[in-house]
C-alpha cells in the first residue's frame, strides 16, 4: 500500500503526528489529505450536504487515482472547529467510520484520536448494529 486516505482536522498541530503515524503504522508512503475543522462532526452530523459532498469528491480521487486502499477519519484534543469532549468526538468518530464503511465496504476505514500530547491512537470503532443516518443524495 502506497496512498492512503486521511479525513482529518485544519489545525495545524497535528498534521505531522497523523502522518507520522499512518507512515509508521500503516505502511504508507503518502498520505493524500483531506482537511476540515472538525471533520468528524462534519460527518456524523451529516447536515452540511456540499461540506459532505467536497470531502467525498476528494476522497474519490484519492481512492480512484491514487489507488488509496485505507481511509483514516481523526479528532483531537482542543479542537476550535469542534469544541466538543473526547467522548462526544470518539462517538462522532466512530458515526464517521460507520459512515464511510458504508460507502465503502472494500476499503480499511479507521477512526483515531489525537491527545492532549498529540499523540495519535486507534479508536475502538465498528458499533455493529448501529444504525446510521442515510447517505447524503
Ligand atoms: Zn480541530
Amino acid at each position: 500500500m502506497v496512498f492512503c486516505t486521511s479525513i482529518h482536522c485544519m489545525d495545524g498541530r497535528i498534521q505531522e503526528p497523523i502522518r507520522d503515524y499512518l507512515k509508521n503504522n500503516h505502511r504508507i508512503k503518502y498520505v493524500d489529505t483531506i482537511t476540515e475543522p472538525g471533520p468528524c462532526r462534519i460527518l456524523s452530523d451529516n447536515n452540511e450536504k456540499s461540506l459532505i459532498e467536497s470531502v467525498l469528491a476528494r476522497i474519490e480521487i484519492s481512492v480512484n487515482r491514487h489507488k488509496s486502499r485505507l481511509i483514516a477519519v481523526s479528532g483531537h484534543y482542543d479542537c476550535a472547529g469542534n469544541p466538543c469532549g473526547e467522548k462526544e468526538q470518539k462517538e462522532q468518530i466512530d458515526k464517521s467510520v460507520e459512515y464511510l464503511k458504508m460507502l465503502y465496504p472494500e476499503l480499511e476505514i479507521i477512526g483515531l484520536w489525537i491527545d492532549d500530547k498529540w499523540k495519535v491512537g486507534a479508536t475502538p470503532c465498528g458499533c455493529p448494529g448501529q444504525a446510521h443516518r442515510p447517505a447524503p443524495t
